[in-house]
């Protein structure tokens, strides 16, 4: 048995964070339990390998979920000090996404670990039980140790990324102290469609705008590089959609795909009948290909019945102007999301169960971080964000308090 002042369950990026402020904040005697051989794995999987650490600006309306996250940000301050004061400088890029300066994501987790090298790390700890006895957090590990302490932070992660060491078993422990959770799902994922489309798009990357409806109902609209595979519509775009799927009820949304965003619908058009003048024996795929990939093409002609060797002077008005609907119209159903591909999952305690620091209201003593806690936000360095900003604002609470 072994008694601390603080154990943080969790050595990701909430429980780094939470260590290292911890230690700054004068809490000596502090233990990080990490169920896989090594500490900090999933950050260096982050942004590609150049983890995109942070976002500029960041501030609560950017992020959903059930905790208000306005306070904890508040709390944390700018991004940029607490990792200078770890001796690591970061950059921006002119979308607002900041990166370390070395744009690798190993100096993020070099800096945390040297300067959480006085702390005691634990590996290869996996915590399966937490109970709270005789004024102490008991917490007992698969590999049959007990440790104990009188705070606990609980910085396991969701319910997503099981070669990061997170696949949401460690909320069972959550729930067997009876707090509130709301269900994990995939967020942040490339979107599963039909195959029969998917087939002849796979390997195809086009510049557009998605657009998520919920049984015809515009939900959201993203731009930037759509990705077919075999299976899925990718990118950075749809995954910032997938945020918003309610995976009960897929049948109900469908992927519009704008191919020509910046376009008015009467400009494709005029488009499309100035080619019909200037080349009318040029087949249909032909025609339209000097706007759209082939492969593309091949399939919106299709979708309208329209073969595609025929002249395109053969083409009537009408079906003009549904070429040029379809262009930005191009549908796709959605049957679900790639649950393995996910960068995060949204869900896990509920906000009405955490104070402003992220202190369990019915367990005084036990803070939640990160994933764990029910906050999500699209791609752009966000999750991360809050993953510091959440354990370094429940570090503080637990030297305050
Ligand atoms: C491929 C990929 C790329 C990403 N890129 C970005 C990006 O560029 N920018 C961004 O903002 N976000 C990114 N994210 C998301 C971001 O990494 C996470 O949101 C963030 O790491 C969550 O931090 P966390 O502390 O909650 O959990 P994690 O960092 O997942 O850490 C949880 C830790 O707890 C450990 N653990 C789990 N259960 C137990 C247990 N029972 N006992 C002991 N230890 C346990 C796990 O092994 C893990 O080390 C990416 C995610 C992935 C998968």
């Amino acid at each position: 048995m072994k008694l601390y002042e603080l154990l943080i369950i969790g050595g990701g990026a909430s429980g780094l964070a939470a260590a290292v402020t911890a230690h700054t904040m004068g809490i000596r005697n502090i233990a990080v339990l990490e169920r896989l051989p090594r500490v900090g794995k999933k950050i260096l999987a982050t942004g590609n390998g150049r983890c995109n650490l942070s976002h500029v600006p960041v501030t609560s309306a950017d992020y959903l979920g059930s905790y208000n996250p306005g306070h904890v940000l508040d709390v944390f301050g700018d991004v940029r000090d607490f990792f200078e004061n770890l001796g690591l400088y970061c950059r921006t890029d002119d979308q607002g996404r900041m990166y370390p300066y070395s744009m690798t994501a190993s100096a993020v987790l070099d800096a945390l670990r040297m300067y959480a090298g006085e702390i005691s790390k634990f590996c290869n700890q996996r915590v399966t039980r937490l109970e709270y006895k005789h004024a102490l957090w008991h917490a007992f590990t698969e590999q049959g140790e007990l440790f104990k302490a009188k705070k606990v932070i609980f910085s396991a992660g969701g319910t997503v990324g099981s070669q990061f060491g997170t696949d949401g078993s460690a909320w069972h422990m959550l729930a067997d102290l009876g707090i509130p959770l709301v269900e994990g799902r995939a967020i942040l994922c490339p979107i599963r469609s039909d195959p029969g489309i998917l087939k002849e798009l796979k390997g195809i990357r086009v510049k557009g705008a998605v657009t998520l409806l919920d049984r015809g109902r515009n939900m959201q609209t993203e731009t930037g590089e759509i990705q077919f595979t075999e299976q899925t519509v990718s990118g950075i775009c749809v995954f910032n959609l997938a945020c918003r799927l309610d995976s009960r009820r897929f049948a109900d949304y469908q992927l519009q795909i704008n191919l020509c965003p910046e376009l008015e619908g009467a400009e494709i058009l005029s488009r499309l009948y100035t080619c019909q003048a200037v080349r009318p024996e040029a087949d249909c795929e032909n025609m339209l290909s000097g706007m759209i990939q082939k492969a593309i093409v091949r399939v919106i002609l299709r979708q309208n019945q329209i073969r595609p060797g025929m002249p395109c002077m053969n083409l009537t008005d009408e079906q003009l102007r549904h070429l040029a609907c379809s262009l930005q119209d191009f549908r796709f159903p959605v049957l679900g999301t790639v649950n393995a591909q996910a960068q995060a999952s949204a869900g896990g305690v509920h906000g009405l169960a955490l104070d402003e620091n992220l202190q369990v209201k019915s367990h005084p003593g036990l803070y939640i971080t990160g994933e764990a806690v029910d906050v999500y936000a699209p791609c752009g360095g966000y999750q991360l964000h809050w993953a510091w900003a959440s354990g370094s604002t429940a570090a503080k609470a637990c030297a305050k308090n």
